[in-house]
């Protein structure tokens, strides 16, 4: 084994080079700012030509760096690297342009990694297509409650530029990574990483599964010490045997069922390593109670196995995961219990913007209301329907896309209620909310888990639950 790669030693030589920066925004302005920094010449191109993007634009040209609004396609002049916004498609004419002269493309996190100083703190990364901000989140609690100095950054809002160059010192970071970050990242090099779980997401960005899987798989490559993949998603485990990794990194399984030896595990309620103990053959230690995970639901049960194995392969002590998973509190809008009214709880999981993650939050609870819809983003729901039918006791659908959940509900579980409301302006969450409890019973769950994407009715995911919250809390006053 042994990670072949050279690229990661090689230090970069910034002062004087030809950088092209690809897209303003959050990534964009402060790459700019730091190759202007180090004495690179700096060229930022952009697709918009917006009042915004000329705002930027003029803060920019007046530290001496070159802007081109309202044209992201051609290749400047000279171009001797890329740094990109994660999001731009590899698709794009630019990219081409550079692949055909031999141009590097790197992100925001390669131009991180790159930044890095010597003696740096090591990064533990997590990937996958749903729980990665909850797990990492999870993570930093966990690092924290060991003492260490760490941060949850990258793709949780956090820029991994200001964590890599900020005045905050390390001791190691807790880093998400989107599967476009990981594609744009060729010389990251982790001391370990998880993948989560793999579901088709993004396919439109990546062009492919296989491509998709591919670029969340990047996470392994290198790794020192523990690739973590889910012992349930065969797929996961795939990408770490095909990683090339430093010599005795160990594959390290999260299940939850009993561990065998090299997993963490659930057993009796408890959260157990069999992974790393010595002579784990024979051993295993507990590390928390099942209880300890807020909220206690089996998919997130699963993100604090994987946070709970990165830490461990930090050599974090046991009683640390279990101080700092019960310090965590999740963000707004996963799974987050609003109120119980008339014996009926209502829990706001507006984040379940796909079909994997509401098929998560609907396996958490034994008998649902299920508000669902929004934008299908090319999704198909016969198999989230099938898997949830038993435990539907009523549906109310909004959004542009009901449609589509409302046939595959008519073809597997057709004794279930349903209500269609065939509306889509702001005030339609408020009438979800009263047709969802019209059909809920004492010991129901209310649950918002769309599996769409919000942008049809809202601003985004964070409105639609605050919608959502506002409209249960109407209830509770009879209002
Ligand atoms: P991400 O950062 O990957 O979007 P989050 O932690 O923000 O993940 O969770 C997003 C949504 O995904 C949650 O609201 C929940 O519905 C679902 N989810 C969280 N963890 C998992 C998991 N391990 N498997 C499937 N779905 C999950």
């Amino acid at each position: 084994m042994g990670s072949g790669q050279v690229t990661s030693s090689v230090p970069f030589e910034f002062q004087g080079k030809h950088i092209t920066v690809a897209g303003l925004g959050v990534s964009g302005v402060p790459a700019a700012r730091v190759l202007h920094g180090l004495g690179a010449r700096v060229t930022v191109v952009n697709d918009g030509d917006d009042e915004r993007a000329r705002a930027q634009a003029a803060d920019l040209a007046a530290l001496g760096v070159t802007v081109r609004l309202g044209d992201g396609a051609t290749l400047p002049e000279g171009t001797e690297l890329i740094v990109t916004a994660p999001g731009w498609k590899p698709d794009k004419p630019l990219f081409t342009a550079a692949a055909e002269a031999g141009v590097p493309v790197w992100g925001d996190v390669e131009l991180a990694w790159r930044l890095r100083g010597p003696g740096a703190a090591p990064w533990l990364a997590v990937t996958g297509t749903n729980g990665k901000t909850t797990t990492v989140q999870m993570l930093a609690s966990i690092l924290k409650a060991a003492g260490l100095r760490t941060a949850a950054v990258g793709n949780i809002g956090v820029s991994l530029l200001d964590a890599v160059l900020g005045e905050d010192a390390y001791d190691v970071l807790a880093v998400e990574l989107s599967s476009y970050q990981l594609h744009w990242a060729p010389s990251l090099r982790a001391h370990s990483a998880a993948v989560l779980n793999l579901a088709p997401d993004h396919l439109d960005w990546h062009g492919s599964m296989e491509a998709y899987t591919h670029d969340k798989g990047r996470v392994y490559e290198g790794n020192r010490v523990a690739c973590v993949y889910n012992a349930a998603d065969k797929a996961t485990e795939d990408l770490v045997r095909a990683a090339d990794v430093e010599e005795g990194c160990r594959a390290i399984g999260f299940t939850l069922g009993t561990p065998g030896p090299s997993e963490l595990g659930v057993v009796d309620g408890l959260l157990v390593d069999r992974a790393f103990v010595a002579d784990r053959r024979q051993n295993a230690q507990e590390l928390a109670e099942v209880s300890d995970v807020n909220p206690p639901a089996p998919h997130n049960i699963a993100n604090a196995l994987a946070a709970a194995a990165l830490a461990r392969a930090y050599g974090v002590p046991p009683h640390a995961v279990r101080d700092g998973l019960r310090a965590f509190t999740p963000d707004a809008h996963r799974i987050a219990h609003i109120a119980d009214v008339d014996g009926v709880a209502y829990v706001d999981d507006s984040k379940a913007t796909n079909t994997h993650a509401a098929e998560a939050s609907l396996a958490a609870y034994p008998s649902i209301v299920w508000i669902a819809g929004g934008l299908a983003k090319g999704a198909t729901f016969d198999e989230l329907v099938t898997g949830a039918a038993a435990r539907l006791r009523g549906v109310v659908l909004i959004g542009a896309d009901r449609a589509l959940i409302r046939e595959a509900l008519a073809r597997h579980a057709p004794e279930v209620p349903v209500v269609d409301l065939d509306r889509t302006d702001t005030g339609a969450m408020r009438a979800a909310v009263r047709e969802a409890r019209r059909l809920a019973a004492a010991g129901d769950t209310v649950l918002l888990a769309p599996a769409c994407a919000s942008m049809d009715m809202f601003v985004n995911y964070n409105q639609r639950g605050d919608a959502f919250a506002q409209a249960v809390r109407a209830l509770g006053t009879g209002a």
